[in-house]
């Protein structure tokens, strides 16, 4: 009795106190050896969407040093595949998106940005890593490392797909067209994560169901009939007609869909004119729409095309010379996780991390999110989409408790610790890669 009591508490002494996989002490030491430098300087040198040459070279060399993983670069534009092959097994695809935002950084860190690049619209901007993308591909590097080292306890294929775009929505896309399901092994499940700055580092987020909604951006022009401010009679007016347009879109979230399902139809840009005294013929609006289904995502597309058309007319605007809509660019499904994966996935890290590593995060907005894309219905590949605690919980509890304000994604001031969410990113996929191509 003695001597189990002895044992048992030896045992319970080894335990050690914060739980973790076994590889833990193995991804820390590479994160000071290598990881901590590679993400400093994807942080001091983001890249645009589309625009992300130096990233991808960048990354195409760190996943070609891993032993045993092929590399293909520009994928769908600037896009790599790095596959990595171990065995008969199932195919795994595991994705980081590597672009930065249109933003001058004042986050306070001490290696911020300070490049500026021409973006796709040939206007120079300033670049910052403003979502923590480059804490995705510095994990996806950290994750390949450890499934090269940590081989002989999986088998099957990795395909590792560093994705342009995410911020314009239409990477995955671009990747897909380009033949990422054909010209590379098709994968049996994908996984991929964001880091967050609303979550404590060391919680990791992983629900079934929809874990971001539908976005589109949509474009409408406007055409008027250009007159003298002083005689409006003579022309049509494309700002009044704007108006009228952006007003009417206030019902179709308030008045045709149900009370109970979410949908946002926002007004971002309304751009038209030249001068005090001069009616333009011309005005422009651009929208961001959001839904959580199909069905109401259709609803409001249709809905602002009947409202464009129909404000025209109700103006006098001839037949050829109504609001034009333009949709289906800058657009993603909603991001669904497979029950089935999910459960499996989470289960995997509640046994490596402890129960408490799980984290409810709320949803609090209608964020999207292009890897929706790899994972559509039709495709047959179900996913799951994780999320990383980003930010010191005394950090977040000081703004609860109305002290400093905890800077939100795409903001100049947005700031991630870097150290637990790349290790913690590191670790909770390589768990998830372990668990779904176990020996
Ligand atoms: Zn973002
Ligand atoms: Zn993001």
């Amino acid at each position: 009795m003695r001597l189990l009591t002895a044992l048992l508490a030896t045992t319970l002494l080894a335990t050690p106190a914060l739980a973790g996989p076994d590889f833990a002490p193995a991804v820390e030491a590479d994160y000071a050896a290598h990881l901590e430098k590679l993400f400093v300087d994807f942080h001091k040198n983001p890249e645009l969407s589309f625009k992300e040459a130096r990233t991808a070279a960048i990354m195409a060399k760190e996943l070609r040093a891993v032993p045993g993983i092929v590399v293909t670069e520009k994928v769908g534009g600037t896009g790599v595949v790095g596959v990595m092959k171990n065995g008969d097994g199932p195919v795994l695809l595991v994705r980081a998106d590597m672009d930065g935002l249109p933003l001058k950084e004042d986050s306070g860190v001490a290696y911020p940005s300070t490049v500026t690049q021409v973006d796709i619209d040939g206007t120079t901007k300033p670049v910052m890593h403003a979502c923590g993308h480059d804490v995705h591909i510095t994990s996806m590097i950290g994750t390949a490392r450890q499934l090269a080292r940590l081989r002989d306890r999986w088998r099957g294929t990795v395909v590792f797909v560093v994705q342009p775009g995410e911020e314009r929505i239409d990477g995955a896309r671009r990747m897909l067209a380009d033949g990422l399901y054909t010209r590379f092994p098709k994968p049996d499940y994908a996984v991929a994560f964001h880091v967050t700055a609303d979550m404590p580092t060391g919680k990791l987020s992983l629900e079934p169901g929809i874990s971001s909604s539908s976005s589109d951006s949509v474009d409408i022009t406007i055409p008027g009939i250009g007159t003298h401010g002083a005689s409006p009679h003579q022309g049509k007016d494309p700002i009044v007609m704007g108006a009228q347009i952006v007003m009417a879109l206030q019902t179709l979230v308030s008045r045709e869909i149900a009370p109970l399902k979410p949908g946002v139809v926002t007004v971002g840009s309304f751009h038209s004119g030249f001068k005090h005294n001069i009616i333009s013929d011309k005005a422009e609006l651009q929208l961001t729409v959001r839904s959580d289904d199909e069905d109401t995502r259709k609803k409001l597309l249709d809905g602002i095309k009947r409202i464009a058309a129909n404000v025209g007319r109700m103006n006098g605007m001839p037949e050829d010379k109504l609001p034009t809509v333009k949709v289906g660019f800058e657009s993603t499904p909603v991001t669904l996780n497979d029950p089935a994966l999910t459960g499996r996935v989470r289960s995997a890290f509640t046994s490596a991390f402890g129960e408490d590593v799980m984290h409810v995060e709320e949803r609090t907005g209608m964020g999207a999110e292009d890897f929706a894309y790899f994972i559509q219905k039709d495709l047959g590949v179900p996913g799951a989409y994780f999320v990383v605690g980003g930010t010191p919980q005394a950090d977040l509890d000081a703004d609860k408790a109305g002290g400093k304000p905890v800077p939100a994604h795409h903001s100049p001031f947005f700031r991630i610790d870097p150290k637990p969410s790349v290790t913690l990113g590191t670790q909770a996929m390589t768990v998830a890669v372990l668990d779904l191509l176990k020996r």
